[in-house]
């Protein structure tokens, strides 16, 4: 890709390596490009050894700063979770499971907001689920935190 939007993915990603999520510093992160076909903005994949691949789909460059660091702390969130898990294949069966129970996949996605809330980017978590509701009809909530819970996590702190 030649233009700019992988770049300004990792710029957000090493601001976020260098601030909430400096533990992670010893993962491996590529950024790349998705391919054409997916259903994702921002996807990670999570491999065994402290690597990880952040796939961006080019929907991605029309997003503002703010949300970007929110997408990218969400993702980073994911490899917290799998930080969480003692053994890369406790996190493979957890992913799996994910997969096959939208129940859990529900509980993943609002604990990776819960995180990266956590983490100092309340703000950022926030203006992403504004934007992705205000600009996306499709998009469904019922994986992610409402507003009103990300505010009620955001400024009990
Ligand atoms: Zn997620």
């Amino acid at each position: 890709m030649a233009d700019s939007l992988l770049p300004k993915v990792e710029l957000q990603l090493n601001i976020l390596l260098a601030g909430g999520f400096r533990d992670l510093a010893l993962y491996r992160i590529k950024v790349k490009k998705a391919g054409k076909k997916n259903d994702f903005f921002l996807a990670v994949q999570i491999k065994a050894n402290k690597e990880a691949v952040l796939l961006v789909d080019k929907a991605c460059r029309k997003f503002p700063d703010k949300v970007l660091t929110g997408l990218v702390a969400h993702e980073l969130a994911h490899i917290v979770q799998a930080r969480q898990c003692k053994f890369y294949l406790l996190w493979k069966i957890r992913d799996i499971l994910s997969l096959l129970s939208a129940k859990l996949e529900s509980l993943e996605e609002r604990d990776a907001d819960k995180i990266g809330i956590q983490r100092g980017y309340g703000e950022e978590i926030l203006a992403l689920a504004k934007y992705l509701r205000k600009h996306y009809k499709s998009y469904t909530t019922e994986e992610a935190l409402t507003i009103e819970e990300i505010k009620a996590l955001y400024y009990q702190k």
